[in-house]
């Protein structure tokens, strides 16, 4: 969500009462500061509708059957989709027992009643402003990891993620011998299209051959930008058999793609092995061994490990 749909959309509040006069009345002195009202009747009700339409507030009776509002707040807390919806007790018990109980059980403020209306808009205020707040740091959280792991380029994995995500492997593959194989990719004269055409196309370039890499990936692999012109790809819990068919997939498709200046063609060429009983340099090591010889035998092509 942008961060100014957060600050137009209107807040939506879940009120919960099983006495429906006092659904009315709360409702219409809360539409009228611009809230819009959802309501249930009973705690059942309320986990499941808070759980169905994520309200950024409750209004929660506390003395209600069955399932009373303390019981019900608990429910919501256990939730993971409702957890972080702050809840409001409305109560006409004013023992400062009953009111630390609504605190325990995760409630963010109370309110007695019968309500002062200024007092109760003033409340739902504040905790409604202190929702939205939340909800704009969260959303600024998403984007800046977002923008910590990816090369702002291509928009793929940048190299530190990508080798930490290879370290992770790799202790899997220590551990429970999972299999592993990894390919290190490189543009070919890439040098010379960026001198031909120049830089800016030589980025267009890029960012093509890295989309292209990305769609010929199957799900549980993964790919980065390890410098300018190269990329890692991750064949979790593949051998290399497995791994090659993939590679064999990558060149071709680069190999076909279309570009709208006259006569461009563009290649890649890739080192590609599994990994064995090596620590995680050696097997990057092993894999630009092979790069450099894809590259020495012609380019547009892969080396394979050999396994004896
Ligand atoms: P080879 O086939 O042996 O790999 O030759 P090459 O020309 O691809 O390799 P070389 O290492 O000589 O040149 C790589 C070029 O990649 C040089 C550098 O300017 C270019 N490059 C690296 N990062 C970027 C980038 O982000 N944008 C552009 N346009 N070019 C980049
Ligand atoms: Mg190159
Ligand atoms: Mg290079």
């Amino acid at each position: 969500m942008e961060k100014n749909e957060i600050y137009s959309r209107q807040p939506l509040i879940l009120i919960v009462d099983d006495t429906v006069k006092n659904l009315q009345v709360l409702g219409s002195v809360l539409k009228a500061e611009n809230y819009k009202i959802a309501i249930a009747t009973n705690g059942n009700q309320a986990v499941i509708t808070a759980n169905d339409i994520n309200p950024d507030l409750i209004l929660l009776d506390v003395m209600m059957p069955d399932l009373n509002g303390f019981d019900t707040c608990k429910k919501l807390k256990s939730i993971p989709g409702t957890s972080e919806i702050p809840v409001i007790f409305l109560t006409a018990k004013v023992e400062t027992e009953d009111i630390i109980e609504g605190f325990k059980v995760g409630a963010v403020d109370y309110i007695t009643k019968p309500f002062n209306t200024y007092e109760l808009k003033a409340r739902v205020k504040t905790h409604i402003e202190l929702k939205i707040s939340k909800d704009l740091l969260e959303q600024k959280n998403i984007v800046l990891k977002k923008l910590s792991i990816t090369d702002g380029l291509t928009g793929l994995f940048n190299h530190r993620y990508t080798t930490d995500a290879l370290s992770k492997l790799v202790e899997e593959n220590n551990r429970y011998k999972e299999l592993l194989s990894i390919a290190m990719i490189d543009i070919d004269n890439f040098k010379k299209a960026n001198d031909e055409y120049g830089h800016l196309f030589g980025d267009e370039v890029l960012v093509k051959i890295s989309n292209s890499i990305e769609g010929s990936l199957r799900k549980t692999d993964m790919v980065g930008r390890y410098g300018g012109e190269e990329f890692l790809v991750l064949f979790a819990h593949t051998g290399l058999k497995g791994a090659a068919e993939s590679v064999e997939r990558i060149i071709k498709n680069v190999e076909n793609l279309k570009w709208d200046k006259e006569g461009f063609k563009i290649t890649i060429s890739a080192g590609v092995c599994e990994k064995k009983d090596e620590d995680i340099s050696l097997l990057i090591k092993k894999a630009d061994d092979l790069l450099y010889a894809a590259k020495k035998r012609g380019k547009n092509r892969a080396e394979y490990q050999i396994i004896l």
